[in-house]
């Protein structure tokens, strides 16, 4: 290599070097290009090697234009790296932005369930009246389930429901909150007033008004001088009460072992006043089983039938809650589906 090839050499490795560094845009890419200009295999550094073979003249001019061309390019180098390293931290702050102005995320405040608005406010109507919540186990022994409410073992009123057991001999899921106005009376002397919500099971196919989990209110009311219109003044208030003002009931006779007699209880539809809708058909909507408790029933539990007399009603809450939320399915409220127990947020 003569000195003039060696400077043009140099002059050209400035210029594309500055070139190539401008050009860079990743950090990578950059340290590729200071390989590639001033590296050991990069035409500068072979000028640089050849230095030692020139006259010394032009050694010494070919060795300053050799430092001042490295400098400039490490110059640039440099800009260039501090330019890059910048914007990268820029993009990740970028992507790490929050933006302080968004409002959060709240949580979902939930609802109550409508079987529960119903519950309570069936409940909370017998306890304005003076009645006590009573509860009692959802497995029941066949004592209170059956014998003590005047079902024994071969009546047929055993095969009108057919019942869930379980493993255990002599025990079973209840079938009625019944059960629990034996332990009532068992456990206290008249006067009686409960009022009993709970869960009970039946073996049955489950369709649109049928489950084989359902919800009941029971009442029981023993004391002296009880008589049939008590209970009829009773259960009109709580149709008032839980219908409106303008509600009468109808009471249709109805068998039930534990009740003499019984009753089938309907109440005057609420949204057509009786006259026939939709929803009732002829005007009246059946809510209750009632009656007057059983004799049988008053000695099952130790209570002198000669002296007390009581009232015995029933009542299923789901069916309760299909008429006042016009719910045309029983399912719906044991699906747990959001979008319909949206629907029930600050009903009453
Ligand atoms: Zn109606």
């Amino acid at each position: 290599m003569d000195p003039a090839d060696a400077r043009a050499t140099l002059q050209a490795e400035r210029a594309r070097g500055l070139e190539a560094v401008a050009a860079a845009s990743t950090l990578d890419e950059l340290e590729r290009v200071r390989v590639a200009v001033l590296g050991r295999k990069a035409p500068w550094s072979e000028v640089q090697r050849s230095l030692g073979a020139f006259e010394p003249d032009p050694r010494r001019e070919l060795g300053r234009l050799a430092n001042e061309v490295k400098s400039t390019l490490e110059g640039a180098l440099r800009e260039r790296r501090a330019e890059l390293e910048g914007s990268a931290e820029d993009a990740l702050l970028e992507g790490d932005r929050v933006d302080v102005t968004l409002p959060g995320r709240r949580p979902r405040p939930g609802s109550l369930h409508p079987l529960t608005i119903v519950r309570s406010q069936i409940v909370d109507v017998f306890t304005r009246m003076g009645y006590r919540v009573a509860e009692g186990p959802e497995i029941e022994d066949d004592w209170h389930n059956f014998e003590a409410l005047n079902i024994p073992p071969d009546h047929p009123a055993r095969t009108m429901k057919d019942s869930l057991y379980i493993d255990v001999p002599g025990l079973l899921l209840r079938t009625e909150t019944s059960a629990v106005q034996i332990r009532a009376m068992e456990s206290q002397d008249p006067p009686v007033y409960v009022v009993v919500p709970g869960r009970v099971y039946r073996r049955e196919a489950v369709d649109a008004t049928h489950g084989s989990l359902f919800q009941q209110v029971e009442g029981l009311a023993v004391d002296e001088g009880i008589s049939f219109s008590d209970l009829k003044g009773t259960l009109e208030a709580f149709a008032r009460a839980m219908f409106g003002p303008e509600r009468r009931v109808r009471l249709n006779p109805d068998y039930f072992p534990f009740v003499e007699p019984g009753v089938q209880v309907a109440v005057s539809c609420f949204l057509c006043d009786g006259v026939g809708c939709r929803v009732c058909g002829n005007g009246w909507i059946e809510l209750l089983g009632a009656g007057m408790v059983h004799p049988r029933v008053l000695e099952n539990c130790g209570c002198d039938a000669e002296r007390y007399t009581g009232f015995a009603f029933g009542l299923g809450i789901e069916r309760v809650a299909m008429v006042r939320y016009g719910v045309n399915d029983l399912r719906l409220f044991y699906e747990g589906d959001v979008r319909f127990l949206e629907q029930f947020e600050g009903a009453a």
